[in-house]
């Protein structure tokens, strides 16, 4: 597993941090990898100074741009998700946002290519990146849904936008035994889905109720 570089930054007691690896646990999360990644990143540093003193509280909080930060608990499910899913060399990420999943997932994948189709917030993600010094993931400015058909295919895809159905680019990008994990719906009803691509074809599941922010065509300037 890779470690964050934390000398740079200011970082929350072990017990604030604790105590949401506990919440965590209690909602079902068992895998160990998934909770010492998760209990290795400064989520603080992933939301506006004025609302870091609720980083650490199991919601999603906005980040500007009509957008949020994951909710601790949906990063840990879906990435536990990708984890069972087999091993993880190149994974692609639909929709960077603030790039607190991108930092939970770049420690434990080879590399990671995370697209954001608004600037301003890959931006900020990157410099984040920078500063926890993690150095295996590349970033894009487009629209996800498209995938990132260079660094193809991909033995995990994991999207933070939920699309009403799943991209037929992604599926074509999926590598052989690779698994995509994404929310899939619309504003008033989705469904967290998994997608493993077998040599007969795509076995889809739905694992439980989700909400987040739709997927939407097309990047920004
Ligand atoms: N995992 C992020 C969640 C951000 S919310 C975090 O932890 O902060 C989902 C993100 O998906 C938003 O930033 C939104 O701009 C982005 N998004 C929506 N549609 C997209 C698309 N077609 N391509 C790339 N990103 C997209």
């Amino acid at each position: 597993m890779k470690k964050l570089d934390l000398s740079g930054i200011g970082m929350t007691s072990l017990r604030t941090r604790n105590r949401l690896i506990d919440r965590l646990k209690s909602q079902g999360i068992k895998n160990l990898d998934v909770l010492e990644a998760m209990l290795a990143t400064p989520r603080h540093i992933f939301v506006d100074e004025a609302l870091s003193h609720r980083a650490y509280e199991d919601t999603a909080l906005p980040i500007g741009h009509n957008q949020t930060i994951s909710q601790p608990y949906v990063v840990a499910r879906m990435t536990e998700l990708l984890q069972e899913g087999g091993k993880l060399g190149k994974v692609l990420e639909v929709g960077t946002g603030s790039g607190y999943q991108m930092a939970v997932l770049a420690q434990l994948v080879d590399t990671l290519y995370s697209v954001e189709r608004i600037r301003p917030l890959l931006d900020k993600a990157r410099q984040r990146a920078r500063l926890l010094k993690i150095d295996n993931v590349r970033f894009l400015h487009a629209d996800g849904s498209l995938g990132w058909d260079q660094y193809g295919p991909f033995d995990g895809i994991l999207s933070a936008a939920a699309p009403s159905r799943v991209p037929e680019n992604l599926l074509e990008q999926l590598a052989l035994g690779g698994r995509l994990v994404m929310p899939v719906g619309d504003s008033r009803r989705q469904e967290l889905v998994v997608v493993d691509r077998t040599q007969d074809g795509f076995e889809e599941r739905t694992i439980e109720p989700v909400k987040f922010v739709p997927l939407v065509s097309g990047a920004t300037v």
